[in-house]
C-alpha cells in the first residue's frame, strides 16, 4: 500500500511537470499583439479591414495574411506563424505593411 501511494505521488508529480512543460512550449507560439512594437511599426491588424488606409495606402482590399507569401499557417487554419514576428501567430485575416502577395 505504501509503495503504490508513493508510485502514485511520483506519477502525479511527473504529470504535473509535463503539463507545465507543455504550457511553457505553448507560450513560445503566442499570438502577435497589435500593441507589440514591431506590429505597431508595421501597422499589423488582426482584421485587415481595420488597417489604417490613410497611413498604408498600399493596402488593397482582399489582401490578408492568408494570401501573403510570408504566412506559414496551414490551409484552413485561423492563425499561422509569421517570420516577421519571430514565428509568432498572426491571424489569417490580418495584414501588415510587410505584406507580399503570394504568387
Ligand atoms: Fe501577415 Fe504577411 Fe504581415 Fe506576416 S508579413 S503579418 S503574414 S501580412
Amino acid at each position: 500500500m505504501h509503495i503504490s501511494r508513493r508510485r502514485f505521488m511520483i506519477t502525479a508529480a511527473s504529470l504535473a511537470s509535463a503539463t507545465l512543460l507543455s504550457d511553457e512550449s505553448r507560450a513560445d507560439v503566442t499570438a502577435v499583439s497589435e500593441t507589440d512594437p514591431t506590429a505597431e511599426a508595421l501597422g499589423y491588424k488582426r482584421d485587415a479591414t481595420r488597417v489604417d488606409k490613410a497611413k498604408y495606402p498600399k493596402y488593397v482590399a482582399g489582401q490578408a495574411c492568408v494570401n501573403c507569401q510570408l504566412y506559414q499557417g496551414k490551409p484552413g487554419a485561423s492563425t499561422g506563424p509569421c517570420p516577421i514576428y519571430g514565428g509568432k501567430l498572426v491571424d489569417s485575416r490580418g495584414w501588415c505593411s510587410a505584406y507580399v502577395k503570394k504568387n
